[in-house]
């Protein structure tokens, strides 16, 4: 009954003829839901994790879009296309001549598919050995805390029933009725990690998180990258002064950021994508080879709950959760990005899937979402934690503030990957951290150390006095904390 369901076993519950109870239902294999099911499993309780996701050979895959077509798909991609770049444009300066470089994207991809499915494997081991079941399946929630399973082949049902049931679908991408999808000139995020050819000029709608990680693969294998952006202002969730050096930084790469400007329409004709768009001067056309939409995420909830289970959504499909992840039917929970408690981000699912685990089993120790990391996977990193300096004055908080740059820093110098600024947020009374914002190489790592410091209530000062190893990035962050307690 544990380890990996294949058709067999739902087949085996279909003739069954009543549920099978559980003590823990999870819907969703994503990083929430991955979570939760094996907190679950290591906390005594009897569970069952269904998804309905399948890989390229149509076998089940955990690991949800985070891993497989998200995420850790969109940096593997990355990191392929820095090494390219480098080799190309910087082993020069290094003193290494590697002239006759040349690019097989096929390669690429496929190196990506194998880290992906590798991963997969591992995620399976770790469910095998913790006994979580795995049904893979499609599930609906129905009322009474049961759940019923559709057999894709057969189309055949089953039901199961558990005292409680975690919600995990996860979210996917927005589609937009005037750039229709074709899955060939006219694409997703999804597609976009799968590009076996380099376009040679390349649009994509939304400089969000996912355009710009996009756009950092794209441009660097060598695509004239065209962002368009309906917003004026870039980034509008950071800090401005971090968003500032990421435009001018992002605009040095080559990016073509056009800002203000709304895509109205999109239409594939002789091979090109035609885009219209609108900003202030009026309507611009531009012909691309590929266009990506990456505007936004919805939550998957359009068939996760019948109708007679009165599951609560909002207007936009988000499950209507109270701060501790229940949703308005007893027993049931929701994580993830199905809800609005914080940002759709992988590591917030992770933690509320251990947390509902937990709760479930009577311990309960609350999520801080205050001090929640947020990473945006280009080159340099953006990544953050805490509260902007526009969101404190805005509040009248006194503050105190100390910026460093890392063309200052001797790690990042050696390296040759200066650009960026550390800069890190006090109270001005108690001194208190209330804010740490980091553009530069391996932002990503730095922020960890930021995050702890919150976590334990630390101010500038306990930083500033904090032995850094010389030479690291991390130095950045001790001299930011220097610079607001000397200046
Ligand atoms: P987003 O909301 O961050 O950005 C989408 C952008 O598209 C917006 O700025 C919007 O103004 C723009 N837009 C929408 N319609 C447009 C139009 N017609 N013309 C021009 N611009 C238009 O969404 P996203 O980048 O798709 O990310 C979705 C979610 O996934 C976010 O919550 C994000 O945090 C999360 N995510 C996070 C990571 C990470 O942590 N590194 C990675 C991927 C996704």
């Amino acid at each position: 009954m544990f380890g990996i369901a294949s058709s067999p076993f739902v087949k085996y519950l279909i003739m069954l003829k009543k549920p099978l109870a559980y003590d823990v239902i999870v819907i969703g294999a994503g990083p929430a839901g991955y979570a939760c099911a094996l907190r679950c499993a290591q906390l005594g309780l009897k569970t069952v994790c269904i998804d309905n996701w399948r890989d390229n050979n149509n076998q089940g895959r955990l690991g949800g879009a985070h891993l497989n077509t998200g995420g850790v798909a969109s940096m593997t991609l990355l990191d392929s296309a820095k090494m390219y770049h480098q080799l190309k444009h910087e082993a020069k300066k290094h003193g290494i001549h590697a002239e006759a470089i040349t690019l097989d994207m096929s390669e690429m991809i496929q190196r990506k598919e194998k880290i992906i499915a590798d991963i997969g494997h591992k995620m399976s081991a770790l469910f095998q050995q913790h006994k979580v079941g795995y049904i893979q399946a499609k599930a609906l929630l129905l009322n009474n805390r049961q759940v019923e399973i559709s057999e894709q082949e057969s189309q055949e049902n089953a039901v199961l029933s558990a005292k409680h049931i975690v919600l995990a679908t996860g979210s996917k991408p927005i589609k937009l009725p005037y750039a229709v999808l074709d899955n060939d000139s006219i694409i997703d995020s999804k597609s976009a990690l799968n590009l076996q050819v380099v376009p040679k000029k390349l649009a994509i709608i939304g400089a969000g998180v996912v355009g710009l990680e996009l756009a950092s693969i794209w441009n660097r294998l060598g695509s004239e990258t065209i962002l368009l952006e309906a917003q004026e202002n870039f980034l509008g969730v950071l800090d401005q002064q971090i968003s500032g050096e990421a435009y001018r930084i992002y605009q040095h790469q080559g990016f073509d950021l056009r800002l203000g400007a709304r895509v109205v329409s999109a239409k594939k004709a002789n091979k090109k994508v035609t885009i219209e768009y609108q900003d202030q001067e009026g309507i611009h056309t531009l012909r691309v080879d590929k266009l990506i939409v990456a505007c936004g995420r919805k939550p998957n909830t359009a068939e996760l709950a019948a109708a007679e289970a009165n599951l609560m959504l909002d207007d936009n499909g988000y499950v209507y959760v109270d701060d501790n992840c229940r949703t308005n039917l007893p027993g049931v929970y929701a994580i993830g990005d199905l809800t609005l408690l914080g940002p759709m981000l992988a590591h917030k699912g992770i933690e509320e899937g251990v947390f509902v685990a937990e709760y479930i089993a009577g311990i309960n120790h609350p999520i801080n979402y205050d001090n929640l990391p947020c990473v945006i996977y280009t080159e340099p990193e953006i990544a953050w934690v805490g509260q902007t300096e526009q969101a404190l004055r805005a509040a009248g908080e006194p503050i105190r503030m100390g910026c460093f740059q890392l063309n200052s820093t001797v790690r990042a110098l050696a390296m040759d990957k200066s650009e960026g600024i550390v800069k890190i947020i006090a109270h001005a009374e108690t001194d208190k951290i209330l804010g740490v914002h980091i553009i530069g190489t391996q932002a990503s790592e730095l922020i960890a150390e930021a995050v702890l410091a919150m976590e334990f209530s630390a101010s500038s000062e306990d930083l500033a006095r904090t032995i850094h190893a010389r030479p690291t990035l991390s130095e950045a962050v001790h001299d930011a904390a220097l610079m607001l307690n000397r200046s």
